[in-house]
């Protein structure tokens, strides 16, 4: 969520070969060279690779595989929800000669997008991206004395990668081609023998910037995970394999014409373990007060924002909304194009629920990590547009249901 520590990654253009910059979560591709507009799909994971030096000879390169995380680790203990940001790299190859992390950082490198096409020998993965995880989850550092571990944290990935860092082989000697230090003999490691890399089938597609239903031109931020159809105003997301269309709502303005529209999810689930069918029940749970009766039809629903800041004022905001949900009335179909552009997939959205739920809980009698354990199916998405105004240092909700402060981050 912090932006200025996302890698910046050279993509080539399918069209023209052109080398086009990206921060790595963008899903937009706009060519300076040959004006083409595309979106990027990428599944299971992007695969990056570092650039070795211009000096080293292509034909002595080795480039070994590291698995990144980099998201957000939630401590749910002792009724308390604590947080922290962790970005962390670890080698996946079976072998303790080598650096056991990638010593880069992404303001100091640029990295470059996987292909086919490029010179050296890639090595395969021998640690899996689940093994990877697994040693991680066991491994990271609990920073809270009252955690129990592991059943505590919540591991919400913004991205998982698997990047390459080039090594390069002079006589029996394997160097790192940035410091030009030897690390460890050639035939120690048995680097030259080992499996090559084979990416998984069609990892990487781009897809014009054409709406599915009607052909029309599609609108989007470099960011965003949400396109509009500037022809039939359709709303798509941008999953990691394809468009899903996703239905919009607004709070209606009565006469006023807002500075911006701010986006949300609005995220419909069940829970197993305990079984939670209505948010009547969910509330009851919580030990939060019903607002309405009838409340005994509608499934368990939160309102998360569709944009990064950081979690505890994410956090505040979900809960507020999560709150005043059934006090907003909304209108079907957003067409307006003074929006702020989603640009938090609602699948991450959906995995912030146990931290939310767990800040919102009012019992005593039941431990928060107990939240984080319940079993959580995701049933239907929606995204709720809501009309803010800007005064000095807020935005602010012309019908006063909430205000957002500028420096909470848009
Ligand atoms: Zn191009
Ligand atoms: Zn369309």
């Amino acid at each position: 969520m912090r932006t200025e520590q996302y890698y910046t990654v050279s993509y080539s253009c399918p069209q023209c070969g052109g080398s086009v910059p990206l921060k790595e979560l963008d899903r937009l591709l706009r060519c300076p060279f040959c004006k083409v507009r595309l979106f990027v799909f990428i599944h299971p994971h992007p695969i990056f690779f570092v650039p070795p030096p211009p000096n080293v000879s292509e034909e002595s390169l080795i480039f070994v595989p590291y698995w990144r995380f980099r998201g957000i680790i939630f401590n749910l203990s002792k009724n308390r929800v604590l947080y922290r940001f962790a970005d962390s790299t670890s080698l996946a190859l079976k072998n303790n000669l080598l650096p056991s992390t990638l010593g880069i950082r992404p303001q100091v490198v640029r990295l470059k997008i996987y292909t086919n096409a490029n010179k050296g020998l890639f090595i395969r993965p021998e640690i899996s991206l689940n093994e990877f995880m697994q040693s991680f989850r066991e491994h990271v550092p609990i920073w809270d004395k009252n955690s129990q571990k592991l059943k505590e944290q919540l591991f919400i990935g913004e991205t998982l990668s698997l990047i390459f860092f080039p090594f390069h082989i002079s006589g029996n000697l394997l160097y790192d081609p940035f410091s030009n230090k030897p690390l460890t003999s050639v035939s120690e490691g048995n680097y030259t023998s080992k499996p090559l890399f084979n990416p998984p089938e069609k990892w990487i597609n781009f897809h014009a910037t054409i709406c599915p239903h009607c052909g029309g031109d599609m609108e989007a931020t470099s960011n965003s995970v949400v396109a509009r159809c500037t022809n039939c105003e359709n709303w798509w997301e941008l999953t990691s394999r394809s468009f899903h269309s996703v239905e919009t709502f607004k709070i209606p303005t009565r006469g006023f014409i807002p500075k911006l529209w701010v986006p949300f999810w609005k995220l419909e689930f069940t829970c197993k373990n305990p079984d939670i069918k209505t948010i009547e029940q969910l509330f009851s749970y919580l030990g939060i007060p019903a607002k309405k009766l009838n409340m005994q039809d509608i499934p368990p629903t939160c309102l998360i924002p569709a944009f990064r800041m950081i979690p505890k004022h994410f956090l505040r905001l979900s809960r507020v909304l999560t709150n005043i949900q059934f006090d907003i009335p909304c209108e079907s179909s957003f067409t307006s194009t003074h929006c702020l552009f989603p640009t938090l997939p609602a699948v991450e959205a959906f995995q912030f629920i146990p931290a939310l739920l767990a800040s919102l809980c009012t019992r005593k009698d039941i431990r928060i990590f107990d939240i984080a354990q319940i079993k959580y199916a995701f049933t239907k998405k929606s995204l709720i547009f809501i009309p803010m105004e800007k005064t000095g240092v807020e935005w602010v909700q012309p019908q006063h249901l909430f205000s957002i402060p500028t420096h909470w981050g848009f």
